[in-house]
């Protein structure tokens, strides 16, 4: 029954996910800020879902004393705050918002390309120092231009659509084999890509194989004399020394820069790590700020609570993080004797054939089950059931020796 749900959101969680958890008649809870301790033991010991973001810490002691959480929903990119491991094994599934600031992060692409081909971080600080310099020496239109993108996945082909459209003429690197949009055109290698690209803006995810990425030979070796790079990644992905080299002895024209390879925790005069970036010509620096807009924030409040609404109502756990990836359409209103079973369970040999016995006497319409580590999980529609039946099976799947939790949704 969904007005029996409640719904503990923390640190300000968006009003587009309050929204939707009122419209289910979930009783929702709201706080601005991260709770701790006692308090966050307190408010957590009843709650079927937990909504935070990147400040509450979700320890295995603290989901422990969370006897009904079922889901914890992540308004956020990262999710080092929760340990995966443990709610997994406690049967509780994790979701957070990859994807809901790649426009974000397109758009500011887009800015700093514009930036950099005018200097306009340049200009910009001597005017604050009361410095007039007008020049158009080395100052470049963007038209005809070509964009090479490292990385066509979210952000890199929302990218290449958006710099298409202002008349650049783009390229992308993938390991993957993608159809371009557009115009677009795939290079069959990273050095093809550098040694044709005026622009090379970096859109990979933090990887073994993407750390360093880009170092001294990519920069001063593959990339173009008076070429731009752009790094909205993350700041492993570049060597700062190669950058400040490439910078310094003009190789590259200028540089556009988000992410670091260490960022500061908080807000505050602390970006102290990397002194010799500070002297470098036409380098904008941006604390990042990729993905952070107030359109990212409400597309993150609605991505998220779509999937927790989804995995509270009908089970489907497309899209955690930590958690096997299961999903059966909707029952229809008129499947009158339909219910659906879901169970997450310890990964071990036999459990299938076990619940299947239980499930011998009913019609099973649909079946899908998936694992992930020692953690497995298996949604099932069965039809030609009695509310006496329902219990009877309840009983006896939370009875097998491998039951994590069960669910009877109808
Ligand atoms: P995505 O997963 O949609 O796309 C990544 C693409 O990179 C995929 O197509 C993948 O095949 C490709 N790729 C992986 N390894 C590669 C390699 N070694 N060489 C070439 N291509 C490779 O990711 P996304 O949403 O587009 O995000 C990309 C990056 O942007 C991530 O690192 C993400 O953390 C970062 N990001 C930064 C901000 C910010 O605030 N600056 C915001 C959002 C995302």
């Amino acid at each position: 029954n969904s007005s029996e749900i409640k719904i503990l959101l923390l640190e300000n969680v968006n009003e587009t996910a309050v929204k939707a958890f009122n419209k289910e008649g979930y009783q929702v809870e709201t706080y601005s800020k991260a709770l701790v301790g006692d308090e966050l033991l307190d408010k957590i010991k009843d709650a079927h879902v937990i909504g935070i973001r990147s400040k509450t810490k979700l320890t295995k002691e603290v989901l422990e004393h969370a006897k009904n959480l079922l889901v914890i929903g992540c308004f956020c990119i990262g999710t080092n705050q929760v340990d995966l491991h443990a709610a997994a094994s406690l049967g509780i599934s994790v979701f957070n918002s990859p994807f809901s600031n790649s426009r974000s992060v397109a758009e500011l692409v887009i800015g700093e390309v514009i930036s950099l081909a005018r200097q306009l971080g340049d200009r910009n600080n001597e005017m604050h120092q009361g410095i007039w310099n007008k020049v158009s020496k080395n100052c470049y239109e963007i038209r005809g231009k070509i964009l090479g993108i490292v990385g066509y996945g979210h952000i890199g082909a929302q990218l290449s659509v958006l710099a298409e459209s202002m008349g650049m003429t783009v390229y992308f690197y993938d390991v993957l084999q993608i159809m371009p949009l557009g115009t677009a055109k795939q290079t069959e290698s990273l050095e093809e890509l550098l040694s044709i690209a005026d622009f090379v803006s970096l859109h990979v995810p933090e990887l073994e194989e993407t750390k360093n990425m880009i170092g001294e030979r990519e920069i001063m070796t593959y990339m173009k004399k008076g070429a731009y790079l752009l790094n909205n990644a993350r700041g492993t992905v570049v060597q700062i020394p190669a950058l400040v080299k490439g910078l310094q002895t003009g190789h590259l024209a200028g540089a556009a820069i988000d992410v670091y390879p260490k960022e500061p925790a908080s807000n505050g005069p602390h970006f102290t790590d990397y002194p010799d970036l500070l002297a470098c010509p036409n380098l904008i620096m941006t604390p990042h700020i990729g993905g952070s807009t107030e359109e990212a924030q409400s597309m993150i409040g609605i991505e998220v609570s779509s999937a927790l609404v989804k995995f509270i109502n009908e089970g489907g756990s497309i899209g955690a993080v930590n958690f096997p990836e299961v999903d059966l359409r909707a029952i229809r209103e008129e499947e009158t004797d339909t219910v659906r079973v879901c169970v997450v369970h310890r990964n071990v040999p036999g459990f299938l054939r076990a619940i299947n016995e239980i499930f011998a006497d009913h019609n099973v319409e649909k079946q899908y089950s998936d694992s992930k580590g020692d953690i497995a999980y298996v949604m099932a529609d069965i039809s030609n059931v009695t509310e006496d039946q329902l219990h009877t099976l309840y009983n006896a799947i939370t009875a097998t020796a491998a039951n994590i939790r069960t669910r009877v949704l109808y």
